[in-house]
């Protein structure tokens, strides 16, 4: 089966009430506690962004697993990667938010060295999905960390999230071109936890990568 057919089952099987595609396989702190890669083992996807962008979110969505990563109204508890198992083939890795204040200096290095070594030195690292709050676009930190992985050649996509808080077509509108600007190659992807915006266009995406980027 083909990565696109794969992608499609699994989401078919998320829709399934009572049959959840996605697994936790493991939570780590250390770079030296990621999962083993093979060369034909399962590509991965990144989800990142600020604490309380809406990542987890977003992950439960795609999956339908609502409890599947934790969400919380706490920012900036976790400093861990979780890793997910979706399919054979596919594998998400939902990296810790940045960008809350109430983290110690030490806190903040730490968090440094654990994502970027993950992003840096990733082989299965197949596509990195930036999510950007639809309400107020690009802040200091995301553009350092898109800088960062276009400086160091990763792949990603940008997701606009919690669009429904935007009340009038006119305002998604505007909040989209905001974060268009920064993106003269992409094009934001508007999405919404709530009412399941842009699930159908995020598959798309993660149905065409290509593990060898
Ligand atoms: P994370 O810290 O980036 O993982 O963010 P969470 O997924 O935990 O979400 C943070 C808060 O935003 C929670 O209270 C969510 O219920 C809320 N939230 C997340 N996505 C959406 C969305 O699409 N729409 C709305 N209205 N709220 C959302």
């Amino acid at each position: 089966m083909g990565t696109e057919a794969v992608v499609r089952a699994a989401k078919e099987r998320s829709q399934r009430a009572g049959k959840p595609a996605g697994e936790f396989i493991i939570s780590v702190s250390q770079p030296g506690q990621f999962p083993r890669e093979t060369g034909d083992g399962p590509a991965e996807i990144a989800f990142l962004g600020r604490s309380n962008v809406g990542k987890s979110s977003l992950l439960n969505k795609l999956v339908g697993k609502p409890g599947l990563a934790f969400t919380s109204s706490r920012p900036g508890c976790t400093q861990l990667i979780n890793f997910f198992s979706v399919n054979e083939q596919i594998r998400f890795v939902d990296l810790p938010g940045y960008g809350y204040a109430r983290v110690s200096l030490e806190e903040r290095a730490s968090w440094k060295t654990l994502i970027e070594s993950y992003l840096r030195g990733r082989q299965s690292l197949a596509l990195s999905l930036l999510l950007i709050d639809a309400r107020r676009g690009w802040m200091e930190k995301d553009l350092e960390l898109k800088a960062w992985l276009e400086f160091h050649n990763r792949r990603y996509e940008v997701i606009a999230t919690k669009v429904d808080k935007l009340k009038s077509s006119n305002q998604v509108k505007a909040g989209l071109a905001e974060i268009q600007k920064e993106l003269p190659e992409h094009q934001p992807v508007p999405f919404s936890a709530i009412d399941g915006r842009g699930v159908r266009e995020i598959w798309q995406i993660i149905s065409k990568i290509n593990k060898k980027q």
